[in-house]
Parts: C-alpha cells; structure tokens; sequence
C-alpha cells in the first residue's frame, strides 16, 4: 500500500503540497518504533523487516538528499554521520557477529522512498552476492 501512496505523496510534494512518509516520521505523524535519534538522524525498525533486525536510519533534514546518487559535496557529514549511527546502533543492538548495510538507488537498486535511507540488517546469516 505504501508504494502507491508514496508514489502519489512524490508527485505532490513536487507541487510543493505534501511530504513524503519519510518526512511524516520525523514530523511524529506518523508513529514508528524508534531506536535512536540525536539532532542530525533518526533510526527507527523497519515495517516490513527482512532480518531479525532491520532498521532505517534517515537524515531528519533532507536538503534534497532523495538518494545517494543525488549527493552534493555538501552531503558528506551527513552521509558520513548516517554510516557512522549505522555502527552505533548496530552496538546497541547487540549485533556483535556482524551486520549488513545497504543504501537501494532508483529503479534498479529497489529504491521506493525518495528520502536517503541506510538499511541496517542483522541477527542472521547474510548472503552474498545480494538479490
Ligand atoms: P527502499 O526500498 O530502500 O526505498 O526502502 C524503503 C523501506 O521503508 C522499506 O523497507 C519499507 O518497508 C520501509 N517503510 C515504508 N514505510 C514505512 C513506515 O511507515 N515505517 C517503517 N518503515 C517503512
């Protein structure tokens, strides 16, 4: 159900009328399960997890950052803060055996929410190479 609505929230929110879910979120009108935040990212459990755990860790300001291939120079803090929260809640988690995070790109890469997002999934056996 998402998919479509975002599809739809995409199209309005270059309209300039509507955000997107992921702007929901850090808004708190959405609720989410949330297992970090400081002043800069938020971290929350993914709805549809694909691991024991699986968390999306967000940027709480966008500044045009839909996804990885739209990063300026001016991203790299945050970029870098994101991996480096990717790692702290990973500890926090207790995801001492290893963990994997991923960062889905536009059509090919599965990309469905136009708000950078790092994946942190972890509490089984990952494989390689990736679907
Ligand atoms: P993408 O495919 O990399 O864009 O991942 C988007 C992720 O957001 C998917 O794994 C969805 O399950 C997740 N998602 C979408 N809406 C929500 C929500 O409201 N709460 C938590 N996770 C969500």
């Amino acid at each position: 159900w998402w998919r479509g609505a975002e599809f739809e929230m995409g199209v309005e929110e270059e309209a300039g009328k509507k955000m997107g879910v992921f702007d929901k979120i850090i808004n708190k009108e959405i609720p989410v399960n949330e297992v970090y935040e400081d002043d800069k990212v938020l971290a929350f459990r993914d709805i549809s997890p694909q691991a024991p755990t699986h968390i999306l860790l967000i940027p709480k300001i966008k500044d045009g950052l839909t996804g990885l291939s739209k990063a300026e120079e001016r991203h790299c803090q945050i970029l870098g803060h994101l991996l480096y929260t990717a790692k702290v809640v990973a500890k926090q988690e207790g995801l001492d055996e290893g963990f994997r995070t991923v960062i889905n790109d536009g059509p090919n890469g599965c990309q469905y929410v136009d708000h950078i997002h790092v994946h942190l999934l972890g509490g089984r056996q990952m494989n390689w190479p990736p679907g």
